[in-house]
């Protein structure tokens, strides 16, 4: 069937910049004068790059009345694409001249992707086992958050909340609808803004999205013309070109393609990063029962009865983690980056002297790929074995 495209009543009102700004600084002026101290968070993508700007650009021209504190923290989940976290570092140095408190937020050592993953022997993470962006970014951005209210609050009886502002952009039409949409794994969303939004502590935090309904046009024509006065963000185009493309760690496996990567490898400046485009390929491969444990059948749940997924692939083998972790930083030498760094591969051999698995395996499970007679629950709840036949 062939679509047409039917243009709305509103077709001639569709915002300009100058009116999705305008609707920024309103909502800013709105509930900004409410709190006292605003947070914002980072991670370098389009998205935060603009809000970020365009919240400093505010506050300095006297557009907004400024807040007691402004303070940035940056997610840096430490799998950022180079050039994205250069210009991150290169922007929050230019905040911190301006006098505005900049912070970078890091995940734990044992949270990191490489230690998880390696250490704790966590396959890769997918759509329906997605622990990265709870762990790299929202609970590392929540743990920041939360210590800097202590420290605002110190002297409080009464806890004193921040306003969080992310970069959720909804679209100019979502917006209007007040469709909240909260996944950010697909087209340009940011990974983790979503979270941000949904995750931050009422008690602690209460959040605003000021570019919410800016269309990604509007985006990029305040990042690279803007009178916001931060060049550091121009870099960004060099990742995204003209695209609509999501950026986020590099290679990450919840996406089909890399499509970042793919275009900074084509670039001169960043063509000795191809090596990286060997992450995902690992990451596919270490979901092979070969390199994982497997569930013996009749598991059972607390209550005595049979688990639904009996027989489930679980953890990397030793073996595996010891074969990914090779391969990493093989990759990393190749290309020149910092992917683990000396700490992480300290922390994931540790890990393994300690005989480390994810709760509720021991280790001693069978390999994924040993030939095992299969069991089944039936219908009725029962738990049913049908041998091999050798
Ligand atoms: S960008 Fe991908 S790998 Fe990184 S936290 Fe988000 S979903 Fe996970």
């Amino acid at each position: 069937m062939t679509r047409t495209y039917q243009p709305s009543l509103f077709e001639t009102q569709r915002l300009t910049l100058d009116g999705a700004i305008d609707l920024s600084l309103a909502s800013l002026a709105a509930y900004g004068n409410q709190y006292r101290h605003w947070a914002l968070a980072y991670s370098g993508g389009k998205d935060s790059s603009a809000t970020v700007t365009c919240v400093a650009w505010a506050i300095q021209t006297g557009r907004v009345p400024a807040p007691a504190s402004l303070t940035v923290l940056y997610a840096d989940t430490r799998m950022e694409l180079p050039p994205l976290q250069r210009s991150a570092m290169r922007l929050l140095e230019r905040m911190t001249r301006d006098g505005i408190r900049t912070q970078v937020v890091l995940p734990s050592l044992n949270d990191r992707f490489f230690v998880y993953m390696f250490g704790r022997g966590v396959p890769p993470p997918k759509n329906r086992f997605r622990w990265c962006t709870p762990h790299l970014k929202v609970e590392p951005m929540m743990h920041a958050l939360k210590a800097l209210s202590d420290r605002i609050n110190i002297d409080s009886e009464q806890r004193e909340k921040f306003l969080m502002l992310t970069g959720v952009r909804l679209g100019e039409s979502a917006a209007r609808d007040q469709r909240i949409a909260l996944s950010c794994s697909k087209d340009s969303g940011e990974c983790g803004q979503g979270w941000f939004q949904s995750s931050t502590d009422a008690q602690i935090a209460d959040t605003l999205a000021p570019l919410v309904h800016w269309r990604v046009c509007h985006v990029w024509d305040w990042l690279y013309f803007g009178a916001h006065g931060y060049d550091e963000v121009r870099d960004l185009a060099v990742v995204y070109g003209n695209g609509d493309i999501r950026t986020g760690c590099t290679g990450c496996n919840l996406v089909d393609r890399d499509t970042a990567l793919e275009r900074l490898v084509e670039t001169d400046e960043w063509a000795h990063l191809a090596p990286l485009m060997a992450l995902k390929p690992l990451y596919r491969e270490l979901k092979q029962p070969q390199h994982r444990k497997r569930k013996p059948g009749g598991e059972r749940r607390k209550d005595g009865k049979p688990a639904k997924n009996q027989q489930r692939l679980g953890p990397l083998t030793m073996e595996a983690r010891a074969f990914g972790l090779a391969r990493v930083l093989d990759i990393q030498a190749r290309a020149g980056v910092d992917l683990i760094n000396a700490e992480e591969e300290a922390r994931i051999r540790e890990l393994w002297a300690l005989d480390t698995w994810p709760n509720k395996w021991t280790g001693d499970e069978p390999n994924g790929d040993e030939p095992v007679p299969r069991v089944e629950v039936t219908d009725a709840g029962v738990l049913v074995s049908q041998e091999l036949l050798v």
